[in-house]
């Protein structure tokens, strides 16, 4: 089970080292290797007649020193430990190393027991991120703001990280499932060579809402190398020879997952040819409603970039402008996933005069009549006032075409009137 998801993953992984790419170039892989338990929390643990009492926080540190001493080895890696002594560093002690020290992978090894007496369950199983836990993901991803990490192709869509923003929220979860597929691929790799090179018995990889893995913001694995209340998982898991075997299976898979990282560095995804303009632009209709919202409006859910046109005593609320397709679908789903269900992309022609009527700008709106001595009545001597149903509207200027009414909006916006509407008159 654990191969047969690994090749699926692969692809996904590609994914994701490609944007991590120029930053894997520059340092090097960085590893936080977490001996599980230590100090007066023993873990897991059982005394044997024959083999004496083996206890979980020496067996990890164990596998935790013979693992990293094979990594100092090697000029690419650098290994960070959460403890290399019998000492308890707290579980937050440890997330929060990892998360400071930007590390690429994150490694805690532990050691099990099952709750029954026949001691009947044995062998290895790797876990990773729980499937239900990515809000809480989300929420360190949101607080470690130096770990976020958007590759270029995200910036362009999601525009600015503001983390409270829809958008980032949507680029923070793209972020989050790259971290859990990289850890099932990691995961995957450690119980592959269990199996392969140990003959041990793997119960596979799987999913739990564990505090190292829930609190980090990088690919991570809890690994628990063996049942202590099953005798020849304690007696291998105590011996030397059995912590070596572990640490090389850990050591070998972490080697393969690094080649996946290097490969797809150097060998970058032949690059697709250019994206042709279209010839019309679109823009996402979120709404229409009679009802005015200024851009900080929560009606509009948090979503930047609004242009709204006001046609008929109704105002419609469009998002992102683009004569990109690719950008068009992005915008939508961002829409969509906003809460905007019912969000359709319309298709304009740019620079299109209208045939009959024109546009313009509804510089105010409001039930308070405006003072004659009030700034806009004074800029625009000239302003058209109308009356509906207790409300007084006040426009100005005449435009072909919308590109023109925008413009004249954004002049005015530099002289201070902001707030002001695009509206189609049809005579
Ligand atoms: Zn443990």
């Amino acid at each position: 089970m654990v191969r047969s998801t690994l090749y699926n993953k692969i692809f996904l992984l590609c994914l994701f080292l490609i944007s991590f790419g120029s930053l894997q170039a520059q340092k090097k892989f960085t590893l936080v290797l977490d001996a599980g338990h230590g100090g007066s929390d023993i873990g897991a643990n059982r005394n044997y007649p024959d083999i004496g009492a083996v206890q979980e926080k020496n067996v990890t540190l164990g596998i935790v020193l013979k693992l990293g001493r094979m990594l100092e080895k090697n000029k690419e890696y650098k290994v960070i430990y959460t403890r290399k002594v019998d000492e308890y560093p707290s579980l937050t002690f440890r997330t929060d190393l990892a998360n400071r020290s930007k590390a690429d992978l994150f490694i805690s090894v532990h050691v099990n027991s099952s709750p029954s007496k026949s001691a009947t369950a044995q062998g290895t199983e790797t876990f990773v991120q729980g499937p239900n836990q990515n809000k809480t993901n989300l929420d360190v991803a949101k607080a470690e703001n130096d770990v976020i990490f958007l590759d270029e192709k995200d910036k362009e869509n999601f525009a600015s990280y503001n983390p409270s923003s829809p958008e980032s929220l949507i680029a923070l979860k793209i972020q989050q499932s790259k971290y859990l597929e990289a850890s099932l691929i990691i995961g995957g790799l450690v119980e592959d060579n269990f199996v392969k090179k140990d003959k041990r018995m793997s119960r596979g990889v799987k999913q739990e809402n564990l505090h190292v893995l829930r609190m980090n913001a990088m690919p991570s694995i809890l690994v628990e190398t063996g049942f202590v209340n099953n005798y020849d998982d304690a007696h291998y898991i105590s011996t030397e020879e059995g912590q070596q075997a572990i640490a090389e299976s850990i050591y070998t898979a972490i080697v393969s997952y690094k080649k996946l990282v290097d490969r797809n560095v150097k060998e970058p995804e032949p690059e697709k040819p250019a994206e042709l303009p279209l010839k019309n632009d679109f823009r996402i209709l979120l709404m229409s409603t009679p009802n005015k919202y200024s851009d900080e409006d929560p009606a509009l859910k948090g979503l930047k970039y609004i242009f709204t046109i006001k046609e008929n005593g109704v105002y419609k609320y469009y998002y992102g402008t683009t004569n990109y397709a690719s950008v068009r679908d992005t915008n939508l789903k961002t829409a969509k996933d906003a809460g905007f269900r019912n969000a359709i992309s319309i298709s304009f022609v740019p620079n299109q005069a209208l045939a009959s009527g024109y546009y313009t700008l509804e510089i105010y709106s409001g039930r308070d009549k405006l003072d004659s001595k009030s700034t806009i009545l004074k800029s625009f001597p000239d302003i058209i006032r109308n009356k509906e149903n207790g409300v007084f509207y006040y426009t100005y200027g005449r435009y072909k075409s919308i590109e023109e009414a925008i413009k004249a909006q954004k002049e005015l916006e530099k002289k201070g009137i902001g707030d002001t509407v695009i509206e189609k008159k049809l005579k």
